[in-house]
């Protein structure tokens, strides 16, 4: 769908005019830096920091231009997808007017952005089978909805969101819809990236922290119009991404071979571990996944992760979720982590 963007913004966004830092307003060649009241002797490491990085993030956004097909005018980089969250909130939703759609059980962030802005979020369960409702999420929204979040694959239930159901929303939703893809290189199905180009309130986030093994980094990605990107740069602080995450997050973005490599060997892991989960008799479910994650019912959650804790092994208990009780999310580690894992688990059996 194309909409008016402009109409969705907030005005006091609209009307602002953004804080340009020195180092933003000049281009070209200089020997002399005297204008950003930097140590010009240098850091007392071994490498030297003493300069603001680049506001622009130039070298980065070509990479990322380069790995995503889009181009860096369609890329705005955040300080983790968890900063792009909180933008996005920030640049359509007025405080204790207007609303977000998030459709739980999923990420927490979207609904912790939304409280601390004082938005109110709307939430609509996915289906008994975790997919979206379409038909509800539209009866629900009023011109005060701004934004539907949409993760796929979902995070914690672990499987893709309907494709044909995400398009659907995509071709009759009024507003701004973020499909969260943070762990879209585990999925065999395709990214909605390509269609950033069709739907100007479409954005895609992604990120490092996850498949690219950068998560201490905090490089998160969000793709979208020109517009909408336009409206992000105008409103994030101006170095929000250091310069030591922009150089290393360069570097990684060489060695595309490593990442793809972990890819198929986490998808392999995963699947031996889904197999040996049900043989397990505390274990009722081992839900699909399409994620680095197995999320797993069991007959008594909080026991079976003091166990693992007991044990040095940490999960993460998905319990006070809907739909959720006694589900445990446990990620994929390597193979040896995974095994410690299964005899935990044996242990926990006998
Ligand atoms: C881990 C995760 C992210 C990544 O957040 P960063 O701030 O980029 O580390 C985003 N969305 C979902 C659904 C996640 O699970």
């Amino acid at each position: 769908m194309n909409i008016d963007v402009s109409k969705l913004v907030r005005k006091n966004v609209l009307a602002l005019s953004p804080y340009t830092s020195a180092r933003g307003e000049f281009t070209g060649n200089a020997k002399i830096l005297l204008d950003a009241n930097e140590n010009a002797f240098g850091s007392p490491l071994a490498e030297n920091y003493h300069r603001y990085p680049d506001p622009m993030q130039t070298g980065l956004k070509e990479k990322l231009a380069d790995l995503s097909g889009l181009t860096a005018t369609q890329i705005c980089i955040g300080n983790g997808s968890d900063e792009l969250i909180d933008l996005l909130i920030r640049i359509f939703c007025v405080p204790a007017q207007d609303e977000i759609i998030v459709c739980p059980p999923t990420f927490r962030m979207y609904d912790v952005a939304a409280g601390l802005n004082d938005v109110a979020v709307k939430r609509i369960l996915l289906t008994e089978d975790f997919q979206p409702n379409a038909n509800v999420i539209l009866q629900e929204t009023t011109s005060g909805t701004k934004i539907l979040f949409l993760c796929s694959p979902n995070n914690p239930t672990g499987n893709d969101l309907d494709y044909d159901t995400m398009q659907e929303l995509l071709s009759s939703f009024p507003g701004i819809i973020v499909i969260d893809e943070a762990y879209i290189s585990y999925s065999n199905q395709p990214s909605f990236l390509p269609l950033v180009s069709e739907h100007n309130n479409l954005v895609v986030l992604q990120t490092l922290s996850k498949a690219w093994g950068l998560a201490a980094l905090r490089v998160g990605i969000a793709y979208a119009n020109e517009e909408i990107i336009g409206l992000m740069n105008r409103i994030r602080m101006p170095y929000n991404v250091n310069g030591v995450s922009q150089s290393l997050a360069s570097l990684a973005l060489n060695n595309r071979s490593a990442t793809a490599a972990w890819i198929a060997e986490i998808k392999s892991e995963r699947a031996r571990v889904q197999e040996k989960l049900p043989l397990f008799s505390f274990v009722i479910r081992v839900y699909p996944s399409a994620a680095n994650f197995l999320l797993v019912k069991v007959t008594d959650a909080k026991a079976l992760y003091q166990h693992l804790v007991s044990c040095g092994i940490i999960v993460r208990n998905q319990s006070t979720q809907p739909m959720l009780a006694n589900c445990l999310r446990m990620t994929i580690g390597t193979p040896d982590e995974n095994n410690t894992l299964l005899q935990a688990l044996n242990r926990f059996e006998s």
